[in-house]
């Protein structure tokens, strides 16, 4: 899923500032699991922002935002309000916002979209309501079939892919003490899987042009273009 944390709320006043009649918008995928963008949310920010003196038009929480045809099939019934609404504010990650503006360009519509979250990134939840973690960074050349399933790119803080730096104490990094060395979670995994004879083979630098943005994926032909 992606992260996201709330902006402070004098953000998005002042980001809607000169705006009276909103929308809001959240999102019942992931800004649901990180309690920033659910339905519970949203109800909660239409409520402070009628206290901060804005009319809100209509609070909903399209079952995924960032889905242009979810989105739109939300949408669609409100369209009338839509065409009253001074600004919009999403409770979603970057991409639910700007899909929302997409769609609202698609009826022609040209209304401020504004962003009430941040989004942190590609996070993968271990304890609901409490934690999530960020596990991949999308790189495009998945190296897990080499380190045990442990992702050195994302969980080193140095991104190394041939071994430690050298640096870790107690099997701590040196970058930060409060983390676990990835490489000897990696070493660890691999002694228990009975392959650490895999670990001697040099992994070449990756390519990192796959990481290239903005990335479009076709998925039909199922490849990056
Ligand atoms: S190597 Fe790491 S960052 Fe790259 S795709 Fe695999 S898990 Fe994600
Ligand atoms: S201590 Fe481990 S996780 Fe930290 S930078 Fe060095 S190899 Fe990477």
């Amino acid at each position: 899923m992606i992260g996201t944390t709330p902006k402070p709320f004098e953000e998005i006043t002042d980001a809607l500032k000169g705006y009276d009649k909103i929308a809001v918008i959240g999102c019942d995928g992931c800004a649901k699991v990180c309690m920033t963008g659910g339905s519970d949310q949203v109800a909660e920010m239409a409520e402070k922002l009628k206290k901060n003196g804005k009319s809100v038009l209509f609070a909903m929480s399209p079952e995924r935002t960032c889905y242009v045809g979810k989105t739109k099939t939300s949408l669609d019934p409100q369209l009338d309000k839509l065409k009253e609404a001074d600004a919009l504010l999403v409770l979603g990650c970057g991409g639910a916002v700007q899909i929302t503006r997409q769609v609202l360009e698609n009826y022609g519509l040209t209304i401020p979209v504004k962003v009430g979250l941040d989004s942190v990134g590609h996070m993968d939840t271990l304890i609901m309501g409490e934690l999530a973690i960020e596990q991949c960074q999308e790189c495009g050349e998945c190296i897990l079939n080499e380190t045990g399933g442990i992702c050195p790119v994302t969980k080193c803080a140095k991104s190394l892919l041939n071994g430690p730096c050298g640096g870790a104490e107690n099997g701590k990094c040196e970058v930060d003490s409060k983390r676990d060395c990835a490489w000897i979670l990696i070493y660890n995994r691999m002694a228990a899987l009975g392959e650490l004879d895999k670990l001697r083979r040099f992994m070449e630098p990756k390519d990192y042009s796959k990481m290239a943005k903005p990335r479009r994926l076709n998925i039909k032909e199922r490849k990056v273009e």
